[in-house]
């Protein structure tokens, strides 16, 4: 379905043209007319898929009619678990609603309030906010909800893993009741159904519909994902060397910790690379920069830690390398969505070493594929990480006793059979309702398996 039959007007289409949006990505086809309803949304979907316009765009089209901003009131609420993304969203509006009279601007932590508080005097039709600047704001009534029309929580599983529920829970507890909600996220846990609850007395008084966009569909089949086993030793090594050996032009590497990806940083530079890190304990202007200078290509190496490069978005990033193999599989596919983007192809590679071969396992269940391994030469390694046996018992046809698997795959162990990098279909799924978590604390029930049905629309399933 074109843009025009999704029922927005023409000054936002218009936008849309100019930044080369010709077709719609799944989220936004199934997302818009949703929203445009009125109802509330709850969306499978991780970055990388156009989740952003598939939210902005609907609120633009349901803003875009005359009505008086009152002071320090805001109508639609975006909350982002990082500033970075907070900045990403609210560029997004901006440019999305160009040709628009509406107003929008973003809050969030590490700088100083004042001009914060000055800007929320008139109102503003949209707000992006991180949670914690929010609630202060808020305490210091810089800004008041009673007349928000729409609450947004984006990546709420973000938000939940970086300790955000229970702010998340003081601002909704703010919210007039009677709002549209819509809930975007790379994973639904059970602490995300959770902050859904409270969508029970929303503003249709019916139930929120769901969207899944499966990850499988969307941006991994552009992505090559590789792995190479190391020694934690050689990493810096062997990265400085296929930085130059592959002549990469750009890379956004993932460390885990912040000192790591400042050491990193100095070790690539005794090599003559220079790269720059972003991380927690730098002041957001340098962040900033740094990430412009990035996006730019100015910069052509940026090592940052998974915190702070939430809402790293560069339409061309051709390469993504797991310097650390990420704890969680969610994790892994948010961070290779960052290449492979909207129709590009990109890069992933993932330095694997032995104490990482439980998460590489969890990796390659979710994504159902044993990940392509290479062998890099002038690195051996000392410990080789053996080929996750799940993986290779569910590849192998017909299936192999599990006794005799473990045997096999514990001496075959570095030669997978299957080692195609494609990401194969989505898993056999034929559930089409989620029970409704059965209390506050969003522990579902009993044999409710949380498997989903994916890319579709599955109305009034929450029973309520
Ligand atoms: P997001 O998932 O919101 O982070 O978006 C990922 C990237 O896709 C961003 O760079 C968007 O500008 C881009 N994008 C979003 N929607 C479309 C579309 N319909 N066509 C092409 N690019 C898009």
């Amino acid at each position: 379905m074109p843009f025009s039959n999704l029922g927005l007007s023409a000054p936002i289409l218009r936008a849309i043209d100019a930044l080369g949006y010709s077709t719609p990505t799944p989220i936004q086809n199934q997302a818009i007319p949703v929203i445009l309803s009125g109802k509330d949304l709850i969306a499978t979907a991780q970055t990388g898929t156009g989740k952003t316009a598939a939210f902005v765009l609907p609120i633009l089209e349901l803003f875009n009619k005359e009505r008086t901003l009152r002071g320090k009131r805001i109508r639609a609420l975006i909350l982002t678990p990082t500033r970075e993304l907070a900045v990403q969203v609210t560029n997004n509006v901006a440019q999305y609603s160009q040709h628009l009279n509406l107003s929008s601007m973003a809050v969030y932590g590490g700088v100083d309030t004042d001009a914060q508080k000055q800007r929320l005097i008139a109102g503003v039709d949209i707000l992006v906010a991180t949670p914690g600047r929010l609630l202060d704001l808020a305490h210091q009534r810089a800004l008041h909800f009673d007349e928000l029309e729409i609450l947004v929580l984006d990546e709420a599983d973000r938000m939940v893993d970086m300790g955000f529920l229970g702010d998340i829970n003081k601002i909704i507890e703010r919210l007039p009741p009677t709002r549209q909600n819509l809930l975007f996220s790379a994973t639904v846990t059970d602490d995300v159904l959770a902050i859904s609850d409270s969508f029970a007395n929303s503003k249709m008084g019916e139930l929120a519909e769901e969207i899944t966009i499966s990850p499988h569909s969307t941006a991994a089949p552009s992505i090559k994902q590789w792995l190479i086993t190391v020694d934690k030793d050689t990493k810096s090594a062997l990265l400085s060397h296929l930085i130059k050996e592959q002549e990469w032009d750009q890379a956004l590497i993932f460390i885990e910790k912040k000192h790591a990806a400042a050491k990193l940083v100095d070790q690539l530079a005794k090599r003559d690379i220079k790269a720059d890190a972003i991380h927690g304990d730098k002041s957001q202007a340098m962040r900033e920069q740094i990430l412009a200078d990035f996006k730019s290509g100015k910069l052509k190496y940026l090592v940052a830690t998974g915190v702070a490069a939430r809402g790293i978005d560069i339409g061309s990033l051709s390469r993504v390398v797991n310097y650390d193999l990420p704890f969680k599989p969610e994790e892994y596919i948010h961070r290779i969505g960052r290449t492979g983007r909207a129709g590009a192809t990109g890069e992933a590679i993932s330095f694997v070493a032995m104490g990482d071969f439980k998460n590489l396992c969890a990796i390659e269940s979710r994504l159902d594929h044993i990940i392509d391994r290479k062998e890099i030469e002038g690195f051996p390694v000392r410990k080789v990480v053996p080929v996750s046996i799940l993986n290779y018992v569910r590849k192998s046809k017909p299936p192999v006793p599990k006794s005799a698997a473990s045997k096999s795959s514990a001496h075959k162990s570095n030669t997978p059979k299957s080692t195609s990098s494609k990401i194969s279909g989505s898993k056999p799924n034929n559930k089409t309702t989620r029970q409704k978590p059965n209390d506050k604390t969003g522990k579902k029930p009993e044999n409710n398996s949380g498997e989903r049905s994916e890319d579709r629309v599955n109305k009034n399933i929450w029973g309520r």
